[in-house]
């Protein structure tokens, strides 16, 4: 089977965790710090902060925006149910925005219209969370100037997105946001086994990620309660978590980073490969879009069953059953069993639903061979 998405561990990256596992520190070391510096140099950002998922990094910077009971995110349904679940680890509520018909991200005008309501309601979010869905930028000035005017902070999620670019910056830079969160799980475009990170420009934000990382615990006197006691001496000021990332992960992190240029270009050249093969096919396929470098975590198309008089359930099957690994990205968050639960409904977001009810994603991984890429056109000419 041709999976969809899959690491690339190369020997180097090899031996730089075997290097830290034969050092003094397995975690709390100094290849963390090491791997965060590379981070925030790689983004552009002031600040990093390794955690160890992307849900944790979702997590914690909703807790450093002081998101609590009462408080309102929202975000797009078209993402992992995570980008979401972050606003219900601080007791705050979800609501959605619905995305744009050919970019798959939260649109501007769903949100701008859904927020003239809301203050009319006097119920406007605290945080938005814009998913750079499949590593394709969202429109980050429009979604930053809505936030201006309605007075709420911006979370990117960028899961899909490290190393993609919008307009002169990369995504991370938090030019157009509080914060941003990545997630390096090995389907991601570079991998820690589990593990993610936070960037940010803001000295308190980053002050508070790195106290809820670690339990709400300070070690520096100078912002204790009272003076040290000594040497030993911490303080917990907050409740936080143990959302450390290992050295061992962060080594793996600093290498796979060091690769991660060459990661994003070979999977511009399969894209490439990929619009000119598939052009001809009933199928739509992902947009390119202007000012902005797509990271192409994932390779979306779409089946029109009007033009194809298949189903996109019975084009996938088709795919699988010729060894082709296909995935569907994503079942629209408002509609599982535990938002239903929350009172969303189908219906709810239909642009969303629409898109579920088409969207397939075919593989696009470093490792790919144009022999790979070859089977996998050939499948899909045979499964329309
Ligand atoms: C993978 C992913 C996450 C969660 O990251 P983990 O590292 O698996 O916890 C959150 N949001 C999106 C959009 C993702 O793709």
């Amino acid at each position: 089977m041709i999976p969809y998405g899959r690491q690339n561990l190369s020997e180097d990256d090899i031996r730089s965790v075997v290097d830290v596992l034969r050092s003094d520190w397995l975690t709390q070391g100094p290849t963390v710090a090491r791997f965060e510096a590379a981070i925030a140099k790689y983004v552009g950002s002031q600040y990093a902060v390794a955690v160890s998922s992307g849900t944790a990094a979702l997590h914690l910077g909703c807790r450093a925006l002081g998101l609590k009971r009462g408080g309102m995110l929202w975000t797009s349904p078209n993402t992992f149910v995570a980008s979401a679940n972050c606003a219900f680890y601080c007791n705050g509520d979800v609501s959605f925005v619905d995305i744009g018909k050919d970019t798959f991200n939260i649109s501007p005008t769903a949100l701008e219209k859904k927020l003239i309501e809301a203050k009319q309601r006097g119920q406007l979010p605290d945080i938005l969370v814009p998913v750079h869905f499949a590593g394709q930028p969202c429109d980050m000035k429009e979604i930053f100037a809505l936030a201006k005017e309605y007075d709420c902070k911006i979370v990117e999620d960028a899961s899909h997105a490290i190393g993609a670019e919008y307009h002169d910056s990369k995504i991370g830079s938090c030019q157009y946001s509080e914060l941003t969160t990545f997630s390096f799980h090995p389907v991601k475009l570079m991998t820690t086994g589990e593990g993610g990170a936070i960037t940010t420009n803001d000295k308190g934000i980053y002050d508070k990620l790195m106290m809820l990382r670690s339990h709400g615990i300070i070690r520096d006197p100078d912002r204790m309660n009272g003076t040290s006691e000594g040497d030993w001496y911490y303080q917990q000021l907050d409740l936080g978590y143990n959302y450390r990332i290992t050295d061992i992960q962060a080594a793996l992190g600093i290498s796979q980073l060091s690769r991660l240029d060459q990661f994003l270009k070979k999977r511009q050249t399969l894209v490439r490969r990929y619009h000119n093969k598939l052009s001809h096919l009933p199928v739509k396929l992902p947009i390119v879009r202007d000012a902005r470098t797509s990271a192409w975590h994932l390779y979306v198309i779409r089946v029109d069953e009007k033009k194809t008089g298949k189903t996109r359930g019975e084009v996938f099957a088709a795919l699988r059953k010729s060894g082709v690994g296909v995935n569907v990205h994503y079942i629209p968050v408002h509609t599982h069993p535990y938002y239903a639960k929350k009172g969303f409904q189908k219906g709810d977001y239909p642009v969303s639903e629409k898109y579920y009810e088409e969207a397939i994603s075919i593989p696009i991984f470093y490792d790919m061979t144009e022999d790979e890429q070859d089977r996998v056109i050939r499948a899909l000419e045979q499964a329309l």
